[in-house]
């Protein structure tokens, strides 16, 4: 038994708990780092059974290349916590880009992707999402191409400040 499993068989359930979601939270999404999983809404749930922490996590895109990344991830920040972790992967109800907090969304905007806009959002005429600039917040931008740097993301350009910028693509 390794220290830290030690140390958790002391820990009372609430705490153990959180130390569990905290680990598996923290993990950052492989493609965009400057999120964690608990940002984008993947990482659904953290519950333990009998001492192994089970962590519910939601593909984004089905058939995204991240997604086997994420959850052996999210698994090794389980284990380096000290518990023996399991993954099960939710397909239902499918992931939305709606499940991406707002913290989320602003550390995206930072980074220079444009967030998604909630299914609420607004909608430009010909049925075309409108993206906001996310370095002048400009409205006036153009879609490039349909993939960016990876399938989840489209290619713009923003025609007012002339930038470069990819849009998280809206589910
Ligand atoms: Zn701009």
């Amino acid at each position: 038994m390794t220290r830290e499993a030690a140390t958790i068989d002391r820990m009372p359930e609430d705490a153990l708990l959180r130390k569990a979601w905290e680990a598996a939270a923290a993990v950052p999404d492989p493609e965009i780092p400057v999120v964690t999983v608990a940002d984008l809404g993947i990482l659904r749930e953290v519950r333990l059974e009998g001492g192994v922490a089970i962590a519910r996590v939601s593909p984004t895109y089905s058939g995204c290349p991240a997604t086997q990344l994420i959850e052996a991830a999210i698994a090794a920040a389980l284990e380096k916590a000290g518990f023996e972790a399991r993954i099960e992967r939710v397909l239902s109800p499918p992931w939305t880009t709606d499940w991406i907090t707002e913290e989320g969304r602003e550390k995206l905007r930072a980074f220079g992707i444009a967030p998604p806009e909630n299914a609420a959002g607004k909608r430009a005429l010909f049925g075309q999402d409108r993206v906001a600039c996310p370095r002048c917040g400009s409205d006036d931008t153009e879609r490039v191409s349909e993939f960016g740097s990876t399938p989840c993301k489209a290619h713009y350009r923003c025609r007012a400040c002339g930038e470069p910028f990819d849009h998280f693509k809206c589910i």
